[in-house]
Order: C-alpha cells, then sequence, then structure tokens
C-alpha cells in the first residue's frame, strides 16, 4: 500500500533563533526593565554590534530595510524629480523608496560574472543621466557587485551610493563588508532573511552626523524643544527594543548562518552543477558570499517550471529568480539600459530552498527530486 503521510515541508529560508537561546535573554531584559518600546540598551546594543560587526562607524536600528532604503535616499539629497540608478534584477523594496521621494528610478542590467548591476550598463547609464544623483546598488543573494568597478565610476561622477545589502550581511568584497563600500549601506532583518529580528531593518554609514540625522527623521523629527516642534517631516521608523533583543541574539550566530549556507550551496554545487543546462549563480575570487539563497540557472531541456513543479509535489519550496523591476506592471514606464541579461537570468533561474535548519537528508531529498528529471 502507497504511504499517504505528507512528507515534512521544506522551505526555502525561515527564521532559525539560536540554540543557546539569546534572543530570549536580551528580549526578556527588555521585559525587565520595561523597556518594551521604543528604543532603549538593545536598540543602541545593537547599533553598536552590528556597526562593529560590518565596520561602519555608525548604525541607525529602523523598522524595516525599506525604511533604511528611504532614509538613505532622503540623506543623499534625493527629491522630486531626481534620477536614481537602481539594479533591475531585485526585490521590489529596493525601487520603492525611490518612487516614494517622487524621483525617477532608471534600471540598470546585470551581468553574468555577478549577477549583480553591470558597470558596463552603469557606464552607460550615465551617459545617458549625467544629472543623476544617486546610484542603489544590491548584492543579490548574498553575492557580492563588483565594488571596484563600481565605486570608479560612481566616484568619476561625484554621486551618492547607496548599497541594498539586504541580503548579504556577512557577504565580504575582497574583505571589506558589503554595505560599507558607498555613503550608505542598509541591512534586513525580515523573516527570511539570513538573521531575522521578526522584522527591522539598519542603515550604516561612516558619516555620524547622517546616522544621527536618520534616527531624527525616524522619530517623526522632534526638534530639541520641551514642547512638540517640527521643523522637518518626519517619519515613524525607528526598531522597537523588544525586536533590537532578538536582533542582537542573532547577530551571536551570524557567523554559524554563513557557513551552513555556504555548506547547502557547495552542496548542491557538487551534486546538480554537472547535470546538463545546469549553471550555478557565480563564485568570484574576490567574493566571500553568504550564499543567502542558493540560486542555479537552467538553459537545457529541463526548465525551471519543471523543477519547481517536481519539487513542490514533494513538498519542498523553491521560486523563480525575481523578475526584474523593468518588466514590472508598476515599473515599467521608467527608462532601463542593459540588453537584458537580468531577464534572461529571470527566465531561467530557479531559487533552491536554502534553510540553515535543512539537515543533510533533507539536502538529498531536494537533490534527488531535482536529479530524477534529467533521468526520465
Ligand atoms: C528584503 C529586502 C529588502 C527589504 O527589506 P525589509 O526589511 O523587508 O523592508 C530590500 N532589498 C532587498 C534586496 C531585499 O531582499
Amino acid at each position: 500500500m502507497e504511504s499517504i503521510k505528507v512528507k515534512e515541508r521544506i522551505l526555502l529560508a525561515s527564521p532559525h533563533m539560536s540554540d543557546q537561546g539569546y534572543e530570549m535573554e536580551y528580549v526578556k531584559e527588555a521585559f525587565d526593565t520595561n523597556w518594551i518600546a521604543p528604543l532603549g540598551e538593545n536598540v543602541n546594543g545593537f547599533e553598536r554590534e552590528l556597526a562593529e560587526k560590518v565596520g561602519s562607524k555608525a548604525a541607525a536600528a529602523l523598522s524595516s530595510g525599506t525604511a533604511a532604503i528611504h532614509l538613505a535616499l532622503i540623506a543623499a539629497g534625493v527629491g522630486e524629480g531626481d534620477i536614481v540608478f537602481c539594479p533591475t534584477l531585485t526585490f521590489s523594496a529596493t525601487a520603492n523608496p525611490i518612487i516614494y521621494q517622487n524621483a525617477i528610478p532608471v534600471f540598470i542590467d546585470s551581468d553574468y560574472e555577478t549577477w549583480n548591476i553591470s558597470p558596463k550598463a552603469l557606464k552607460e547609464a550615465f551617459e545617458k543621466y549625467p544629472e543623476v544623483k544617486a546610484v542603489i546598488v544590491v548584492h543579490l543573494y548574498g553575492l557580492s557587485a563588483d565594488m571596484d568597478k563600481i565605486m570608479d565610476i560612481c566616484k568619476k561622477h561625484n554621486v551618492a551610493v547607496i548599497e541594498d545589502a539586504a541580503e548579504s550581511l556577512g557577504t565580504y568584497y575582497k574583505g571589506k563588508h558589503t554595505g560599507t563600500f558607498g555613503d550608505y549601506g542598509i541591512f534586513s532583518f525580515n523573516g527570511n532573511k539570513i538573521i531575522t529580528a521578526s522584522g527591522g531593518g539598519m542603515l550604516v554609514s561612516n558619516d555620524e552626523e547622517r546616522i544621527g540625522k536618520a534616527r531624527f527623521w525616524a522619530t517623526q523629527s522632534r526638534d530639541q524643544a520641551k514642547h512638540y516642534q517640527h521643523s522637518e517631516l518626519g517619519f515613524n521608523y525607528r526598531m522597537s527594543n523588544v525586536v533590537a533583543g532578538i536582533g542582537r541574539g542573532q547577530l551571536k550566530v551570524l557567523d554559524q548562518r554563513v557557513e551552513k549556507k555556504r555548506y547547502i550551496y557547495e552542496f548542491y554545487k557538487r551534486e546538480l552543477g554537472g547535470l546538463e543546462g545546469v549553471e550555478f549563480m557565480p563564485s568570484n575570487e574576490w567574493d566571500e558570499p553568504n550564499c543567502w539563497l542558493s540560486s542555479m540557472v537552467l538553459t537545457g531541456k529541463v526548465r525551471p517550471i519543471d523543477v519547481m513543479e517536481a519539487l513542490e509535489k514533494e513538498n519542498i519550496e523553491s521560486r523563480p529568480v525575481w523578475k526584474p523591476m523593468h518588466m514590472q506592471p508598476f515599473f515599467e514606464k521608467y527608462d532601463f539600459v542593459g540588453d537584458g541579461v537580468s531577464g534572461k537570468l529571470f527566465e531561467d533561474g530557479v531559487c533552491l530552498p536554502s534553510d540553515t535548519k535543512m539537515s543533510v537528508e533533507d539536502l538529498v531529498r531536494v537533490v534527488k527530486v531535482i536529479k530524477g528529471l534529467w533521468i526520465e
């Protein structure tokens, strides 16, 4: 008789609290001292510890990575009608804050070498739009963009650089942490990221004055006055002290999470990399990636949809590579510079389950399903 027992679901990426209970210790402290919200020692501690971890002078803990991008744009002076270059292959949260500022995104293509913003397309974009105000760089799936080339180009044009490192906490480019090359870097602690605080974000910069200003904007821009006085537009973007406690605890296991993510990537690459038409996300010698989501492109007979359907039948989650912003109904009216690499990556790409709680048996289960498609 066939077994009807449903196999346990394998997830793409889910929250993974420390075995030691670090998060609860910090959260308990917040409860014991009644510093539930707002702010408090966990917020200060999380800012200090994250800044130290990535090698940045200052950090502001915020309600989300999206809020951090928004404040970075404001800090960079982006306002109505300004042009902002943005990688097209990313999550919409990278691009939305450009619209919040009534600015104009110009979407830039990826290259196959990094899957990130193409230096060649970026150069072309500067020729077309020399008046550009800021450039956003994303480190997709925990792979670093080619920062030397990108920073060279941006420095020539004297433009603000914002790094969306939401997916790349723990990723280093030539020994320097992603998110610390540009004027501003942002991180996310959303539930599916490499570490999570249940939600939240961080804005980092070496400009302590600007970070102070970001904290001010994030708490409704309250002037130093006894009464409620406001000279600037404000936002309610600060992180709560409970959330920050979870983040502090998670930061202690970041290195372990990176190690596991890399193990998962190496496992898949070893087991699947030899199949016809399979190519894994790029590894460059200057990159020490956190391998947040292990992804591959399929250029042969087996298509991403075949892989995703076969996995789903076995109760295993997977998903396509991000759909480029210039192909999104909401953003398609904006300009795009490039020759379509991002579109190809979207068409051919699939993200495999990369949950750090996966066991070797789970990995074997995934690999077996995929290999089966090549045998048929
Ligand atoms: C998750 C993510 C964000 C947004 O972070 P939130 O904390 O969810 O607002 C931004 N950019 C990229 C590339 C992301 O993956």
